[in-house]
Protein backbone atom coordinates (compact mmCIF):
# COMPACT_ATOMS: atom_id res chain seq x y z
CA UNK A 1 0.00 0.00 0.00
CA UNK A 2 1.30 3.40 -0.93
CA UNK A 3 2.42 5.52 1.59
CA UNK A 4 0.96 8.71 -0.10
CA UNK A 5 -1.54 11.18 0.93
CA UNK A 6 -4.02 11.59 -1.88
CA UNK A 7 -7.41 13.20 -2.27
CA UNK A 8 -10.08 11.79 -3.91
CA UNK A 9 -13.50 13.60 -4.62
CA UNK A 10 -12.82 16.38 -1.88
CA UNK A 11 -11.90 13.74 0.74
CA UNK A 12 -8.14 13.02 1.94
CA UNK A 13 -7.15 9.00 1.64
CA UNK A 14 -4.39 9.00 4.57
CA UNK A 15 -2.64 5.78 4.87
CA UNK A 16 -1.28 4.57 8.28
CA UNK A 17 2.44 5.11 7.55
CA UNK A 18 1.84 8.69 5.09
CA UNK A 19 5.38 9.92 4.24
CA UNK A 20 5.12 14.06 5.56
CA UNK A 21 7.57 16.42 3.85
CA UNK A 22 8.75 18.85 6.07
CA UNK A 23 11.40 22.01 6.24
CA UNK A 24 12.86 22.17 9.82
CA UNK A 25 13.87 25.67 9.30
CA UNK A 26 16.49 28.19 9.99
CA UNK A 27 17.39 29.94 12.84
CA UNK A 28 15.83 28.03 16.18
CA UNK A 29 14.07 25.72 13.43
CA UNK A 30 16.13 23.00 13.96
CA UNK A 31 15.80 23.30 17.78
CA UNK A 32 12.36 23.38 17.40
CA UNK A 33 12.09 20.77 14.57
CA UNK A 34 13.99 18.52 16.84
CA UNK A 35 11.62 19.18 19.90
CA UNK A 36 8.14 19.03 18.01
CA UNK A 37 8.87 15.87 16.01
CA UNK A 38 10.22 13.75 19.28
CA UNK A 39 6.68 14.99 20.03
CA UNK A 40 4.87 14.59 17.48
CA UNK A 41 6.20 10.57 17.30
CA UNK A 42 5.80 9.91 20.99
CA UNK A 43 2.26 11.00 20.41
CA UNK A 44 0.85 9.42 17.43
CA UNK A 45 2.55 5.96 19.53
CA UNK A 46 0.52 6.73 22.51
CA UNK A 47 -2.61 7.23 20.53
CA UNK A 48 -1.81 4.24 18.19
CA UNK A 49 0.05 2.26 19.28
CA UNK A 50 2.36 1.16 16.67
CA UNK A 51 -0.63 0.36 14.32
CA UNK A 52 -0.33 4.31 12.87
CA UNK A 53 3.01 6.43 12.24
CA UNK A 54 4.54 8.78 10.45
CA UNK A 55 7.49 8.93 7.80
CA UNK A 56 9.54 12.20 8.04
CA UNK A 57 11.12 13.19 4.83
CA UNK A 58 13.13 16.05 4.82
CA UNK A 59 12.89 18.41 1.84
CA UNK A 60 15.47 21.44 1.81
CA UNK A 61 14.35 25.67 1.99
CA UNK A 62 15.91 28.27 3.50
CA UNK A 63 19.84 29.47 4.43
CA UNK A 64 20.61 25.18 5.04
CA UNK A 65 19.25 25.07 1.62
CA UNK A 66 21.08 27.57 -0.16
CA UNK A 67 24.24 26.54 1.48
CA UNK A 68 24.06 22.83 0.71
CA UNK A 69 23.10 23.36 -3.32
CA UNK A 70 22.94 27.59 -3.83
CA UNK A 71 19.29 26.89 -3.95
CA UNK A 72 16.68 28.61 -1.58
CA UNK A 73 14.23 26.68 -2.36
CA UNK A 74 15.12 24.06 -4.60
CA UNK A 75 12.58 22.40 -7.35
CA UNK A 76 12.51 18.69 -5.37
CA UNK A 77 11.05 20.76 -2.32
CA UNK A 78 8.48 22.01 -4.29
CA UNK A 79 7.80 19.18 -5.96
CA UNK A 80 7.57 16.96 -2.53
CA UNK A 81 5.10 19.76 -1.21
CA UNK A 82 2.92 19.04 -4.67
CA UNK A 83 3.33 15.06 -4.54
CA UNK A 84 3.03 14.26 -0.97
CA UNK A 85 -0.06 17.16 -0.59
CA UNK A 86 1.15 18.21 3.36
CA UNK A 87 4.10 18.99 5.18
CA UNK A 88 5.12 21.18 7.59
CA UNK A 89 7.52 23.63 8.29
CA UNK A 90 9.63 25.99 10.70
CA UNK A 91 10.51 29.67 9.97
CA UNK A 92 12.57 30.39 7.28
CA UNK A 93 15.14 33.57 6.38
CA UNK A 94 13.83 35.88 3.87
CA UNK A 95 17.22 36.47 1.67
CA UNK A 96 17.44 40.33 1.26
CA UNK A 97 18.02 41.53 -1.79
CA UNK A 98 18.85 39.72 -5.00
CA UNK A 99 15.29 39.47 -6.32
CA UNK A 100 14.14 36.77 -4.48
CA UNK A 101 11.05 36.02 -3.61
CA UNK A 102 10.01 35.54 0.13
CA UNK A 103 10.10 32.06 0.29
CA UNK A 104 6.90 31.42 2.11
CA UNK A 105 5.14 33.76 -0.76
CA UNK A 106 6.76 31.43 -3.40
CA UNK A 107 4.88 28.28 -1.67
CA UNK A 108 1.79 29.39 -1.12
CA UNK A 109 1.43 30.85 -4.81
CA UNK A 110 2.80 27.78 -6.45
CA UNK A 111 0.47 25.65 -4.48
CA UNK A 112 -2.41 27.91 -4.63
CA UNK A 113 -2.82 27.68 -0.99
CA UNK A 114 -5.86 30.29 -0.73
CA UNK A 115 -6.85 29.64 2.71
CA UNK A 116 -4.82 31.22 5.45
CA UNK A 117 -5.95 29.06 8.87
CA UNK A 118 -5.26 30.65 12.12
CA UNK A 119 -6.97 29.47 15.36
CA UNK A 120 -6.78 31.36 18.36
CA UNK A 121 -7.32 29.65 21.61
CA UNK A 122 -6.27 31.00 25.15
CA UNK A 123 -3.81 28.45 27.30
CA UNK A 124 -4.92 28.58 30.96
CA UNK A 125 -1.86 29.91 32.75
CA UNK A 126 -0.49 31.80 29.63
CA UNK A 127 -0.50 35.25 30.55
CA UNK A 128 -2.91 37.58 28.46
CA UNK A 129 -2.98 41.80 27.86
CA UNK A 130 -6.92 40.99 28.90
CA UNK A 131 -9.55 40.63 31.50
CA UNK A 132 -11.19 37.72 30.14
CA UNK A 133 -8.72 35.69 27.55
CA UNK A 134 -10.94 32.24 27.88
CA UNK A 135 -13.51 34.00 25.86
CA UNK A 136 -11.73 34.04 23.03
CA UNK A 137 -11.92 31.22 20.95
CA UNK A 138 -11.83 32.02 17.00
CA UNK A 139 -10.77 30.32 13.85
CA UNK A 140 -9.41 32.99 11.28
CA UNK A 141 -9.76 32.44 7.68
CA UNK A 142 -7.87 34.85 6.01
CA UNK A 143 -7.75 34.81 1.76
CA UNK A 144 -4.42 34.56 0.68
CA UNK A 145 -4.27 35.53 -2.72
CA UNK A 146 -5.89 38.34 -3.68
CA UNK A 147 -6.33 41.51 -1.92
CA UNK A 148 -3.17 43.01 -1.12
CA UNK A 149 -0.91 39.89 -1.78
CA UNK A 150 -1.84 40.33 -5.57
CA UNK A 151 -1.70 43.97 -5.21
CA UNK A 152 -0.23 46.41 -7.80
CA UNK A 153 1.81 49.71 -7.16
CA UNK A 154 3.24 51.85 -8.93
CA UNK A 155 5.96 54.80 -7.30
CA UNK A 156 4.74 58.39 -6.92
CA UNK A 157 7.31 60.38 -9.33
CA UNK A 158 7.90 57.43 -12.25
CA UNK A 159 6.43 57.59 -15.23
CA UNK A 160 3.95 54.32 -15.17
CA UNK A 161 2.35 56.17 -12.00
CA UNK A 162 2.06 59.75 -14.10
CA UNK A 163 0.72 56.96 -16.97
CA UNK A 164 -1.77 55.04 -14.67
CA UNK A 165 -2.95 58.81 -13.24
CA UNK A 166 -3.74 59.92 -16.68
CA UNK A 167 -5.98 56.55 -17.77
CA UNK A 168 -7.74 57.40 -14.68
CA UNK A 169 -7.99 61.51 -15.21
CA UNK A 170 -8.76 61.36 -18.67
CA UNK A 171 -10.38 57.53 -19.67
CA UNK A 172 -12.29 57.03 -16.26
CA UNK A 173 -12.86 60.57 -15.56
CA UNK A 174 -11.68 60.31 -11.54
CA UNK A 175 -11.65 63.25 -10.42
CA UNK A 176 -10.96 63.01 -6.72
CA UNK A 177 -7.06 62.12 -6.49
CA UNK A 178 -6.12 65.16 -4.06
CA UNK A 179 -2.51 65.49 -4.73
CA UNK A 180 -2.01 63.64 -8.24
CA UNK A 181 1.86 64.76 -8.59
CA UNK A 182 2.75 63.64 -5.90
CA UNK A 183 0.90 60.46 -5.29
CA UNK A 184 1.84 56.68 -5.61
CA UNK A 185 -1.03 54.47 -6.72
CA UNK A 186 -2.48 51.08 -5.53
CA UNK A 187 -4.84 48.58 -7.51
CA UNK A 188 -6.15 45.73 -5.59
CA UNK A 189 -8.07 42.88 -6.91
CA UNK A 190 -11.09 40.92 -5.29
CA UNK A 191 -12.90 38.29 -6.89
CA UNK A 192 -15.74 35.96 -6.59
CA UNK A 193 -14.46 33.03 -7.26
CA UNK A 194 -11.37 33.96 -4.68
CA UNK A 195 -13.84 35.12 -2.18
CA UNK A 196 -16.28 32.14 -2.87
CA UNK A 197 -13.74 29.80 -2.06
CA UNK A 198 -12.59 31.33 0.99
CA UNK A 199 -15.52 31.88 2.49
CA UNK A 200 -17.34 28.04 1.36
CA UNK A 201 -14.29 26.79 3.31
CA UNK A 202 -14.55 28.71 6.70
CA UNK A 203 -18.72 27.69 6.36
CA UNK A 204 -17.52 24.06 5.73
CA UNK A 205 -15.09 24.09 8.91
CA UNK A 206 -17.46 25.42 10.81
CA UNK A 207 -20.01 22.85 10.02
CA UNK A 208 -17.52 20.01 10.59
CA UNK A 209 -16.80 21.89 13.91
CA UNK A 210 -20.05 22.35 15.00
CA UNK A 211 -19.64 26.47 15.46
CA UNK A 212 -22.25 28.51 16.18
CA UNK A 213 -21.14 31.05 13.53
CA UNK A 214 -18.93 32.74 10.37
CA UNK A 215 -18.44 36.51 10.37
CA UNK A 216 -17.32 38.36 7.58
CA UNK A 217 -15.24 41.00 8.18
CA UNK A 218 -14.73 43.49 5.52
CA UNK A 219 -14.16 47.28 4.75
CA UNK A 220 -17.64 47.48 2.62
CA UNK A 221 -18.48 50.69 3.37
CA UNK A 222 -15.47 52.25 1.99
CA UNK A 223 -14.29 49.60 -1.09
CA UNK A 224 -18.05 48.75 -1.86
CA UNK A 225 -16.89 46.66 -4.84
CA UNK A 226 -14.08 44.64 -3.37
CA UNK A 227 -14.26 44.55 0.57
CA UNK A 228 -18.65 45.33 -0.69
CA UNK A 229 -18.27 42.54 -2.63
CA UNK A 230 -16.48 39.94 -0.16
CA UNK A 231 -19.77 40.20 2.02
CA UNK A 232 -22.12 40.38 -0.71
CA UNK A 233 -21.03 37.54 -2.70
CA UNK A 234 -20.62 35.59 0.59
CA UNK A 235 -24.03 35.92 1.57
CA UNK A 236 -25.46 35.19 -1.57
CA UNK A 237 -22.78 32.07 -1.25
CA UNK A 238 -23.90 31.12 2.02
CA UNK A 239 -28.05 31.04 1.49
CA UNK A 240 -27.52 29.66 -1.87
CA UNK A 241 -24.80 26.60 -0.99
CA UNK A 242 -25.90 25.98 2.12
CA UNK A 243 -29.51 26.86 2.62
CA UNK A 244 -30.40 23.68 5.26
CA UNK A 245 -27.47 25.12 7.67
CA UNK A 246 -27.20 28.59 8.09
CA UNK A 247 -29.26 31.49 8.72
CA UNK A 248 -27.65 34.45 7.56
CA UNK A 249 -27.82 38.17 8.62
CA UNK A 250 -28.94 39.25 5.28
CA UNK A 251 -32.46 37.18 5.71
CA UNK A 252 -33.45 38.34 8.85
CA UNK A 253 -32.49 41.94 7.32
CA UNK A 254 -35.16 40.99 4.62
CA UNK A 255 -37.28 39.71 6.93
CA UNK A 256 -37.15 42.66 9.73
CA UNK A 257 -38.11 45.21 6.68
CA UNK A 258 -40.87 42.74 5.31
CA UNK A 259 -42.68 41.48 8.31
CA UNK A 260 -41.39 43.33 11.36
CA UNK A 261 -38.45 43.35 13.81
CA UNK A 262 -40.50 40.57 15.87
CA UNK A 263 -40.81 37.92 13.16
CA UNK A 264 -37.00 37.97 12.50
CA UNK A 265 -35.89 37.61 15.66
CA UNK A 266 -37.69 34.68 16.27
CA UNK A 267 -36.69 33.29 12.81
CA UNK A 268 -33.19 33.66 14.62
CA UNK A 269 -33.95 32.70 17.60
CA UNK A 270 -35.28 29.43 16.10
CA UNK A 271 -32.58 29.07 13.88
CA UNK A 272 -29.93 29.08 16.57
CA UNK A 273 -32.32 26.55 18.45
CA UNK A 274 -31.81 24.01 15.48
CA UNK A 275 -28.08 24.54 15.58
CA UNK A 276 -27.72 26.61 12.45
CA UNK A 277 -24.42 27.92 11.42
CA UNK A 278 -25.60 32.19 11.86
CA UNK A 279 -23.83 34.07 9.12
CA UNK A 280 -23.31 37.99 10.16
CA UNK A 281 -20.78 40.37 8.64
CA UNK A 282 -19.38 43.26 10.69
CA UNK A 283 -16.88 46.12 9.86
CA UNK A 284 -13.43 45.38 10.26
CA UNK A 285 -12.88 48.36 12.89
CA UNK A 286 -15.76 47.74 14.61
CA UNK A 287 -14.99 44.18 14.52
CA UNK A 288 -11.51 44.50 16.02
CA UNK A 289 -13.04 46.71 18.89
CA UNK A 290 -15.78 43.76 19.50
CA UNK A 291 -13.13 41.21 19.93
CA UNK A 292 -12.04 43.45 22.80
CA UNK A 293 -15.25 44.15 23.79
CA UNK A 294 -16.99 40.70 23.33
CA UNK A 295 -15.46 38.33 22.28
CA UNK A 296 -17.80 35.43 22.98
CA UNK A 297 -19.66 36.74 19.99
CA UNK A 298 -17.49 35.69 17.26
CA UNK A 299 -16.49 31.86 16.15
CA UNK A 300 -15.52 31.60 12.72
CA UNK A 301 -14.09 34.38 10.94
CA UNK A 302 -13.30 35.00 7.08
CA UNK A 303 -11.83 38.12 5.87
CA UNK A 304 -9.61 39.29 2.67
CA UNK A 305 -5.80 39.31 2.92
CA UNK A 306 -5.12 43.25 4.82
CA UNK A 307 -8.03 42.80 7.18
CA UNK A 308 -6.79 38.97 8.23
CA UNK A 309 -3.23 40.22 8.51
CA UNK A 310 -4.91 43.28 11.30
CA UNK A 311 -6.97 40.23 12.96
CA UNK A 312 -4.88 37.60 12.89
CA UNK A 313 -2.42 39.39 14.80
CA UNK A 314 -4.55 41.07 17.26
CA UNK A 315 -6.25 37.85 18.61
CA UNK A 316 -3.18 36.45 19.20
CA UNK A 317 -1.71 39.26 21.33
CA UNK A 318 -4.84 38.89 23.06
CA UNK A 319 -4.77 35.78 23.92
CA UNK A 320 -0.59 35.95 24.99
CA UNK A 321 0.32 33.86 22.12
CA UNK A 322 1.14 35.82 19.35
CA UNK A 323 4.69 33.44 20.13
CA UNK A 324 2.44 30.18 20.25
CA UNK A 325 0.21 31.04 17.54
CA UNK A 326 0.04 28.27 15.08
CA UNK A 327 -1.05 28.64 11.23
CA UNK A 328 -1.04 26.68 7.94
CA UNK A 329 -1.98 27.30 4.30
CA UNK A 330 -4.49 25.15 2.68
CA UNK A 331 -6.40 24.71 -0.63
CA UNK A 332 -9.00 22.55 0.74
CA UNK A 333 -9.68 21.45 -3.15
CA UNK A 334 -6.36 20.40 -4.29
CA UNK A 335 -6.01 19.44 -0.45
CA UNK A 336 -2.29 20.41 -0.36
CA UNK A 337 -1.31 22.14 2.78
CA UNK A 338 1.69 23.44 4.80
CA UNK A 339 1.12 23.64 8.57
CA UNK A 340 4.03 26.15 9.93
CA UNK A 341 5.02 27.98 13.03
CA UNK A 342 4.53 31.56 12.34
CA UNK A 343 7.24 33.43 14.08
CA UNK A 344 10.55 34.09 12.51
CA UNK A 345 13.72 32.41 13.00
CA UNK A 346 14.74 34.21 16.22
CA UNK A 347 18.15 34.86 15.13
CA UNK A 348 19.23 36.42 18.25
CA UNK A 349 18.56 33.28 20.45
CA UNK A 350 19.59 30.92 18.04
CA UNK A 351 21.32 27.70 19.18
CA UNK A 352 20.64 28.20 23.08
CA UNK A 353 18.26 25.66 23.73
CA UNK A 354 15.63 28.77 24.73
CA UNK A 355 13.40 28.75 22.14
CA UNK A 356 9.93 28.05 22.66
CA UNK A 357 8.72 25.25 20.50
CA UNK A 358 4.70 25.70 20.56
CA UNK A 359 3.84 27.25 17.48
CA UNK A 360 5.34 24.70 15.31
CA UNK A 361 3.99 21.84 18.07
CA UNK A 362 0.55 23.22 17.70
CA UNK A 363 0.68 23.83 13.95
CA UNK A 364 0.99 20.10 14.01
CA UNK A 365 -1.53 19.65 15.71
CA UNK A 366 -3.93 21.12 13.22
CA UNK A 367 -1.85 19.22 10.70
CA UNK A 368 -2.60 15.79 12.48
CA UNK A 369 -6.49 17.35 12.90
CA UNK A 370 -6.53 17.77 9.03
CA UNK A 371 -5.68 13.94 8.17
CA UNK A 372 -8.37 13.23 11.20
CA UNK A 373 -5.89 11.73 13.51
CA UNK A 374 -7.30 13.75 16.24
CA UNK A 375 -6.21 11.81 19.07
CA UNK A 376 -2.65 13.23 18.70
CA UNK A 377 -3.84 16.91 18.99
CA UNK A 378 -6.09 16.12 21.56
CA UNK A 379 -2.56 14.31 23.46
CA UNK A 380 -0.61 17.34 22.80
CA UNK A 381 -2.77 20.15 23.79
CA UNK A 382 -3.90 18.70 27.02
CA UNK A 383 -0.06 17.82 28.01
CA UNK A 384 0.45 21.58 27.03
CA UNK A 385 -2.43 22.65 29.01
CA UNK A 386 -1.16 20.85 32.36
CA UNK A 387 2.11 22.58 32.11
CA UNK A 388 1.55 25.81 31.24
CA UNK A 389 -0.84 25.77 34.06
CA UNK A 390 2.06 24.48 36.17
CA UNK A 391 3.79 27.47 35.23
CA UNK A 392 6.19 24.97 33.23
CA UNK A 393 7.64 26.83 29.99
CA UNK A 394 9.91 28.19 28.16
CA UNK A 395 11.50 31.50 29.07
CA UNK A 396 9.53 33.74 26.64
CA UNK A 397 6.46 32.68 28.41
CA UNK A 398 7.30 31.41 32.35
CA UNK A 399 9.11 34.94 32.70
CA UNK A 400 5.14 36.91 33.03
CA UNK A 401 3.56 33.80 34.64
CA UNK A 402 3.07 34.47 38.56
CA UNK A 403 4.21 31.14 39.14
CA UNK A 404 6.40 30.89 36.22
CA UNK A 405 9.23 28.26 36.05
CA UNK A 406 11.76 28.24 33.11
CA UNK A 407 12.65 25.58 31.15
CA UNK A 408 14.69 24.66 28.28
CA UNK A 409 14.09 23.75 24.82
CA UNK A 410 15.09 20.22 25.52
CA UNK A 411 13.21 20.10 28.94
CA UNK A 412 10.27 21.65 27.98
CA UNK A 413 10.01 18.69 25.54
CA UNK A 414 10.98 15.93 28.25
CA UNK A 415 8.55 17.21 30.26
CA UNK A 416 5.57 17.09 27.40
CA UNK A 417 6.48 14.11 26.26
CA UNK A 418 6.20 12.58 30.11
CA UNK A 419 2.41 14.27 30.72
CA UNK A 420 1.51 12.81 26.95
P1 LIG B 1 11.15 36.72 14.84
O1 LIG B 1 9.78 36.15 15.02
O2 LIG B 1 12.21 35.81 14.37
O3 LIG B 1 11.61 37.33 16.24
C1 LIG B 1 10.90 38.34 16.96
C2 LIG B 1 11.15 38.16 18.47
O4 LIG B 1 10.42 37.02 18.92
C3 LIG B 1 12.60 37.91 18.82
O5 LIG B 1 12.89 38.55 20.05
C4 LIG B 1 12.67 36.40 19.01
O6 LIG B 1 13.68 35.99 19.92
C5 LIG B 1 11.29 36.08 19.54
N1 LIG B 1 10.89 34.72 19.14
C6 LIG B 1 10.50 34.32 17.90
N2 LIG B 1 10.24 33.00 17.89
C7 LIG B 1 10.47 32.57 19.14
C8 LIG B 1 10.37 31.27 19.76
N3 LIG B 1 10.00 30.18 19.07
N4 LIG B 1 10.69 31.17 21.07
C9 LIG B 1 11.06 32.24 21.78
N5 LIG B 1 11.16 33.48 21.24
C10 LIG B 1 10.88 33.64 19.95
O7 LIG B 1 11.00 37.97 13.86
P2 LIG B 1 12.13 38.83 13.10
O8 LIG B 1 13.30 39.03 14.02
O9 LIG B 1 11.43 39.98 12.56
O10 LIG B 1 12.59 37.93 11.87
C11 LIG B 1 13.78 37.12 11.82
C12 LIG B 1 13.84 36.40 10.47
O11 LIG B 1 12.72 35.53 10.33
C13 LIG B 1 13.79 37.30 9.23
O12 LIG B 1 14.65 36.77 8.24
C14 LIG B 1 12.35 37.20 8.78
O13 LIG B 1 12.22 37.47 7.40
C15 LIG B 1 12.06 35.76 9.09
N6 LIG B 1 10.63 35.46 9.27
C16 LIG B 1 10.20 34.26 8.81
C17 LIG B 1 8.87 33.89 9.00
C18 LIG B 1 8.42 32.54 8.49
O14 LIG B 1 9.21 31.78 7.95
N7 LIG B 1 7.15 32.18 8.66
C19 LIG B 1 7.98 34.72 9.69
C20 LIG B 1 8.47 35.95 10.17
C21 LIG B 1 9.81 36.29 9.97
Amino acid sequence: MSNKITIVNGKLNVPSNPIIPFIEGDGVGPEIWQSAKAIFDHAVEKAYQGSRKVEWKEVLAGEKSFNINSSWLPDETMNAFKDYLIGIKGPLTTPVGGGIRSLNVALRQELDLYVCLRPVRWFKGVESPIKAPEKVNMTIFRENTEDIYAGIEWQQGTPEAKKFYQFIAQEMGVKKVRFPETSSFGVKPVSIEGSERLIRAAIEYAIVHRLPSVTLVHKGNIMKFTEGGFKQWGYELAEREFASNVFTMQQFDKLKKEQGVLVAKEALNSAKAAGKIIIKDVICDAFLQNTLLKPEEYSVIATLNLNGDYVSDQLAAMVGGIGIAPGANINYLTGHAIFEATHGTAPDIAGQDMANPSSLLLSGVMMFDYLGWFEVGKLITDALETLFQKGEATVDLARFMSNGHELKTSQFTQAIISHL
